[in-house]
């Protein structure tokens, strides 16, 4: 696979440009010459191959062929509506998630989380999202949806979605907890601290499935990547 760059619009004609971050990248740290073939990206499943016809500072200009792949998303969309860890911890799980194939981060407010889901941090979020998917040929990028409390986001689930929430001691979680005509897959994570009783009651009586994720007590990065794993289709 070429180097892969993202592009915020897709190419006018046979004319595509890159600016900031993805310029820098390829002037800067790969050196790019004029001539030089890249791939590129514009997150909604399209990519087209490209050669470098010029470079400035912070803009690089491209001649694009025709869109040469059209990657699918998965059948069932899967979103993980999760408690986020802090720092590094933070972006490990997006990468993460972003390679298996989830198409929605929602980052859950719940009485006992320790990170903010501020504007600042979902942009930051959504950078780590576009990394990833240079790097493991994803082109479509996965959502990073705005924060919101786990009764707001299940008076948003669509019909037809299954709903599971990873709590210890839940209903193991098999291979059919997903009925064949779900439209959606959504699985929840609490914080470090979990969810509290109240917030297990919101779900209970909204018919969410708890599900164990095993024995162990898992940070919340593990038991995210452990449920897109095991529920991505
Ligand atoms: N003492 C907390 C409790 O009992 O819920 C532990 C919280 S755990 C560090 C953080 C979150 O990861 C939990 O709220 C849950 O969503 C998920 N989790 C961790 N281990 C799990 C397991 N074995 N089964 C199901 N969910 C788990």
């Amino acid at each position: 696979m070429s180097e892969r760059f993202f592009i915020t619009t897709p190419p006018d004609g046979d004319r595509a440009v890159l600016a900031g971050d993805e310029a820098r990248h390829l002037t800067r740290v790969l050196r790019a010459k004029v001539g030089d073939t890249v791939s590129l990206f514009d997150g909604t499943g399209r990519e087209w191959p490209a050669r470098v016809a010029s470079l400035g500072r912070d803009r690089v200009e491209l001649d694009a062929g025709k869109p040469a792949i059209d990657s699918l998303p998965a059948a069932i969309p899967l979103t993980l509506a999760v408690a986020l860890p802090k720092g590094d911890r933070q972006k490990w799980m997006v990468e993460k998630l972003t390679e298996l194939g989830a198409a929605r981060l929602v980052p859950l407010e719940t009485t006992r989380g320790v990170a903010e889901a501020t504007a600042s941090a979902q942009a930051r979020l959504e950078r780590v999202v576009i990394e990833a998917c240079k790097q493991c040929g994803r082109n479509t990028l996965m959502e990073i949806s705005a924060g919101r409390p786990l009764d707001r986001l299940l008076a948003e689930v669509p019909a037809g979605a299954c709903v599971v929430i990873a709590h210890p001691g839940g209903k193991p979680l098999a291979a059919d907890i997903v009925p064949p005509t779900a439209t959606a897959i959504i699985g929840l994570v609490g914080p470090e601290g979990g969810f509290t009783d109240e917030e297990l009651g919101v779900a209970d009586r909204a018919g969410v499935v708890r599900v164990s994720l095993g024995h162990h007590i898992l940070r919340v990065e593990t038991a995210a990547i452990t449920l897109a794993a095991r529920l991505a289709g």
